[in-house]
């Protein structure tokens, strides 16, 4: 059997259901460890510090960059987001599997510095459903959507990039789909 590549990044347009389809493999298999990211936006209500996201100012987010403690990091839609490195390759080289669920410029900064990552797209059963979940969601004020939506967009189109697309229909099955993939022995 040929080894399977041990990082995985999950990518797709916001509002494609990365987060929920995560938590529902998460919530049935906890052992699965999600990369936390560093992010300059704030808190949704229920988010948590060190849980979804670690919520740091501006300042904070200049220095993770400056020292390099960052793996990659991206603006989307106005904030800053980035991927703390010690905690992914220390899990690395334990042999233990990683995932990411990281925007696309993030992917493509991984698939730079780590050749053998593997790129899952989560993408939408269509445009007008990626619409109705964004909006539906109720986090962002129509400025943002907007904002969001147009990076859609982009990230839709680079679809070819990757190494596997799921479509986000059922969450049940994307979520045991990407259990597969993300090879938790
Ligand atoms: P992302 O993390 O990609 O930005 P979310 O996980 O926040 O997206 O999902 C956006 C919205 O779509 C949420 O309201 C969520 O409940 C809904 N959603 C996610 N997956 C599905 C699905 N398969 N069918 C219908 N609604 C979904
Ligand atoms: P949200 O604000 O909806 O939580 O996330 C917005 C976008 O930022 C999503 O596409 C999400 O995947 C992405 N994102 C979250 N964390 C990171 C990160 O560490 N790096 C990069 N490049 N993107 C991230």
């Amino acid at each position: 059997m040929s080894e399977r590549p041990r990082l995985t990044v999950l990518s797709g347009p916001s509002g494609v259901g990365k987060s929920t389809v995560v938590a529902h493999m998460r919530k049935e298999h906890p052992e699965v460890w999600l990369s936390v990211s560093a992010t300059t936006r704030k808190p949704r209500p229920g988010e948590r510090h060190g849980v979804h996201y670690f919520f740091v100012t501006d300042e904070e987010m200049d220095k993770l960059i400056a020292n390099g403690e960052l793996l990659e990091w991206a603006e989307f839609a106005g904030n800053r987001y980035g991927t703390p490195r010690a905690a992914v390759l220390e899990r690395l080289e334990n042999g233990e599997p990683v995932l990411l669920e990281i925007d696309l410029q993030g992917a493509r900064q991984v698939r730079e510095s780590m050749a053998d990552a593997q790129l899952v797209f989560l993408a939408p059963p269509s445009w007008e459903e990626l619409v109705r979940r964004l909006t539906g969601r109720g986090t962002e004020p129509p400025e943002v959507i907007e904002r969001r939506l147009e990076a859609a967009r982009t990230e839709l189109a680079a679809e070819p990039e990757f190494d596997v697309t799921l479509v986000n229909t059922s969450v049940e099955d994307v979520a045991s789909e990407l259990l597969a993939l993300v090879d938790v022995v």
